[in-house]
């Protein structure tokens, strides 16, 4: 089935451009003799490129992974089990931030709390070790996309999904994924989440965000039934 056309592939496309322009500075650098740079560092491309900011396209920050990660989840789109709260379907890209191409293949893993602040395997959640967890491969355009619902919030975080990319073995990223707050008000308004009051972190307050978060919002538009959340991740490959 081919994807619907979305802006992030026209925002890859004018990243891309600036990538170029960007390979040409470093490659002037490294003929003058300024600067020792690898071949692929002087086409722009690398962890080096990415570091210098030559490569432009989207290098999605590390976030630490916090307390609740659990190893070797199910491959699986629905990650719900069933619980509570709006729907919210995830489609999370993959690209590699030197070239900006799509990366197929690559595990993505999320975890997230359900729409009461519980994480599964901690606490109120330890009865199941699974509820709100779930790996997706991507498919030739770099996407994986998942069915869950919401996050609600848990004391001194704002709302947010964790994910980590593995990609031949090795994780090659490990960030938080985060919302806008207007949307987030508007959700929390609502059954299950209006049951809970006294939300203690939005974004701005937040100490995780605060360090590159907002290169890390998603999207967010409304569906028939819940909501859409997108984003492009680019990670470099090790
Ligand atoms: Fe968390």
């Amino acid at each position: 089935m081919a994807e619907p056309h979305h802006d992030e592939d026209r925002a890859i496309t004018r990243r891309s451009s600036l990538v170029k322009l960007g390979g040409l500075v470093v490659a002037a650098l490294g003929a003058g003799g300024v600067a020792k740079v690898s071949e692929s560092d002087a086409a722009g491309e690398g962890p080096a490129g990415v570091a210098s900011g030559a490569v432009t396209c989207v290098l999605t920050p590390e976030q630490t992974e916090g307390p609740y990660y659990i190893d070797g989840e199910k491959v699986r789109r629905n990650i719900t089990e069933g619980k509570a709260g709006t729907p919210l379907t995830l489609r999370l890209k993959v690209v590699n931030a030197s070239t900006c191409k799509p990366i197929r293949g690559a595990l993505v893993d999320i975890w997230h709390a359900d729409a009461v602040g519980v994480y599964s395997g901690f606490g109120e959640g330890a009865a199941s070790r699974t509820f709100m967890r779930g790996i997706q491969r991507t498919n030739a355009e770099g996407l994986a996309i998942f069915q869950s619902v919401y996050p609600g919030w848990y004391t001194g975080r704002t709302v947010h999904i964790h994910v980590k990319v593995h990609l031949g073995g090795s994780v090659v990223h490990t960030g938080q994924l985060y919302f806008p707050d207007a949307v987030t008000d508007a959700v929390y308004r609502r059954a299950p989440y209006a049951s809970r009051s006294g939300r203690t972190t939005r974004n701005a307050s937040d100490s995780i965000f605060r360090n590159g978060g907002s290169k890390s919002l998603l999207a967010l538009r409304k569906a028939t039934s819940g909501y859409v959340g997108a984003i492009t991740m680019g990670v470099v490959r090790r």
